[in-house]
């Protein structure tokens, strides 16, 4: 179930503020409040998703082909394609899943080491 005052929809009704890497009318993305890499953007489209889970079962493949399309411009942006990036999302409890919106992590900038 969808909490509508998690931190993120707040985000996306400008209750709070962030700072915008890019935002349309169905996505946006912000760098994240505690990086833990040199860029660490977050990605979130705008649609009532608790998480992946939820995205794929709500989205057609048109809205997930945009969002993830997005992605990868943001990646060319900021030139990642060149020298690597990590793509994560967290989902459900034993991800440790803070933020109940979907979203996805761009990662980047400097060697990541192994997954964390
Ligand atoms: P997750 O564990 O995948 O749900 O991660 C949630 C992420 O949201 C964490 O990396 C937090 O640092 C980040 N975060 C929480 N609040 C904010 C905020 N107000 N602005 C930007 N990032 C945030």
């Amino acid at each position: 179930m969808y909490d509508e005052n998690n931190i993120f929809a707040k985000i996306l009704r400008k209750e709070i503020p962030c700072n915008v890497v890019y935002e349309d009318d169905n996505v946006l993305f912000f760098y994240d409040i505690k990086p833990l890499s040199k860029i660490h953007i977050l990605g979130i489209p705008k649609v009532k998703a608790v998480n992946f889970t939820e995205f794929i079962s709500m989205s057609d493949s048109n809205n997930i082909k945009y969002f993830f399309n997005k992605i990868f411009d943001i990646i060319k942006d900021l030139d990642l394609d060149k020298t690597g990036y990590r793509l994560v999302t967290n989902n459900g409890r034993d991800a440790n899943q803070e933020v109940a919106h979907f979203h996805i992590h761009i990662l980047g900038g400097e060697n990541l080491g192994g997954i964390r």
